[in-house]
């Protein structure tokens, strides 16, 4: 049976450092859902919508649409990934600052059900400093950031800045 995995997040707004991710776990997973998250407790700047549009735009570029979906999702992570029958949730881990965040999401994930396994997969030593809120730091002072995100999602946060 194929192996369905699923990517969480928040993508505001996706990176390279989420790029190098995704291209990871299909080295793990047959099949990838990126779930873009709707209920968070951070304040995006970006709405779902236009998350979920500079993600998709991301994969079609990197040509992976036979083998990624896009979706967003509401409440429990795990709640989702059960209702689309995926076994494997996917995140990243940064050098030492995800580490302790990651661990406890994935054991809650864990005990809030057992079936679904967490993968945490190494940010790579290129983008291993990268980080959506730094993007919005730079691109907000007026920084070159077209090295840390697709032209898309830098247009966007230009946009954004200027209005
Ligand atoms: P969340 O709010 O759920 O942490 P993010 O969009 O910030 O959403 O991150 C989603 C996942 O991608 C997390 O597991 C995060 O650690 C990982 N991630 C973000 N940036 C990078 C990067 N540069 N390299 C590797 N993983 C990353």
């Amino acid at each position: 049976m194929a192996r369905l995995g699923i990517y969480p997040g928040t993508f505001d707004p996706i990176t390279k450092g989420h790029q190098d991710i995704i291209y990871s776990s299909l080295n793990v997973v047959d099949k990838l859902i990126i779930a873009v998250a709707d209920d968070i407790p951070k304040t995006p700047i970006f709405s779902l919508e236009e998350r979920e549009a500079m993600v998709r735009n991301d994969i079609e570029r990197m040509k992976l649409t036979d083998r990624v979906e896009v979706s967003s999702f509401k409440g429990l992570l795990v709640d989702f990934a059960k209702s689309q029958g995926a076994s494997v949730i996917i995140r990243g881990l940064r050098a030492v600052s995800d580490y302790e965040y990651e661990i406890q999401l994935a054991a809650m994930n864990k005990r809030l059900n057992d079936d679904i396994q967490t993968i945490l997969l190494p940010a790579s030593d290129q983008h291993q400093f990268l980080a959506s809120r730094l993007v919005k730091e730079v691109a907000r002072l007026g920084g070159d950031i077209s090295p840390m995100v697709s032209s898309y999602v830098a247009e966007k946060l230009k946009a954004y800045y200027k209005a």
